[in-house]
């Protein structure tokens, strides 16, 4: 069985006594969500899903995807990303590795932080009294890009002034 595969059996049992748990029904299409999240890699929206869902022949309604996807969140299996723009965008969140983010406060886009240093020090902090499921760093500011668009801006405002 490969690494993966048994990734997911432990991800399904942990939905499985979240449902249980929480007296909530386990439907076909919830542990069908479950798995297409796991085969998807990186981030992925309520309209990523509805399309993976498609492409496997598998019919779900969106507001089904809405439900089970607010479901993963409170049994903590995928991180619902804080981003400013009005489309939930999501994450598995398999592991209690942690994760780091910086995002652009002007065109929203995500890049996972890969460098040691920063997990590190978020890995080594241990909270009392607090069972941590999941730790994750969010850190905002100005893409490249961005920056260049609005130096750009600034100097051809100082130009016509
Ligand atoms: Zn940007």
């Amino acid at each position: 069985m490969s690494e993966k595969t048994n990734k997911y059996i432990e991800v399904e049992a942990r939905f499985r006594k979240y449902l249980l748990a929480n007296d909530l029904r386990q439907t076909k299409e919830r542990y069908a969500i479950l798995k297409t999240i796991y085969n998807m890699e990186g981030t992925f929206t309520v309209d990523d899903l509805l399309n993976m869902m498609e492409i496997q022949r598998f019919p779900i309604s969106r507001s089904a995807i809405y439900t089970t996807t607010q479901l993963l969140v409170q049994a903590n299996l995928i991180i619902r990303h804080p981003f400013s723009s009005s489309t939930a965008v999501f994450e598995r969140i398999e592991d209690s590795s942690p994760r780091s983010y910086q995002i652009c406060s002007h065109c929203h886009r995500i890049t996972r932080i890969k460098g040691r240093d920063l997990a590190e020090a978020v890995g080594a902090y241990h909270p009392r009294r607090f069972n941590v499921s999941h730790r994750v760093v969010y850190i905002y500011g100005i893409c490249p890009k961005c920056e260049q668009i609005l130096n750009k801006r600034l100097k051809q405002l100082s130009v016509t002034e």
